[in-house]
């Protein structure tokens, strides 16, 4: 797989009244070997997607019943690796705040998320997580906060 360009101010269009100033800034390096060891090679698209429910939340549930140790986390998203995924479904009611879709039901202001998960899941400091941890401090304040994505922290 060849690196993966930086984010387009059109991928993020959808983010409605969400400002992407951090996310416009994600410059990827080339992205490490051990995610690419892929057992779907020759997929292109994403399988299933996290989405803005979970920025700020992170209740980490998804993580524990996914096969293929899917996740990678940020300080503040997760984000599923699209090569590895299945399409088994089984993550997707284990969210609380249903942040996880299927890319073919993905809502049309979420589509930006295709790309987010894929260009996260293959950044060096985002990094597996297959157990389950405490959700953020104020993820109760910010659970029905929607359009989360100017606070998505990259490192
Ligand atoms: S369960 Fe949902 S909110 Fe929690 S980490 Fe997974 S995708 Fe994010
Ligand atoms: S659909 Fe299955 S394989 Fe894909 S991320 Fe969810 S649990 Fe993992």
């Amino acid at each position: 797989m060849g690196r993966i360009p930086p984010i387009s101010r059109s991928a993020v269009a959808g983010a409605k009244n969400a400002t992407v100033r951090e996310c416009r800034s994600i410059s990827m390096p080339t992205p490490a070997s051990p995610l690419h060891a892929s057992p779907n090679p020759d997929r292109t698209i994403m399988p299933f997607v996290v989405t803005d429910s979970c920025i700020q939340c992170k209740y980490t549930d998804c993580v524990e019943v996914c096969p293929m140790d899917c996740f990678r986390q940020g300080p503040n998203f997760l984000v599923i690796v699209p090569d590895n995924c299945i399409d088994c479904s089984m993550c997707v009611p284990e969210c609380p705040v249903g942040a996880i879709y299927n890319e073919t039901d993905l809502p049309p202001e979420q589509r930006h998320f295709i790309e987010i998960n894929a260009r996260l899941a293959a950044h060096p400091d985002w990094q597996p997580i297959t157990r389950s941890q405490a959700p953020l401090p104020d993820h109760e304040s910010w659970r029905e906060v929607a359009n989360k994505l100017e606070f998505l922290k990259l490192a």
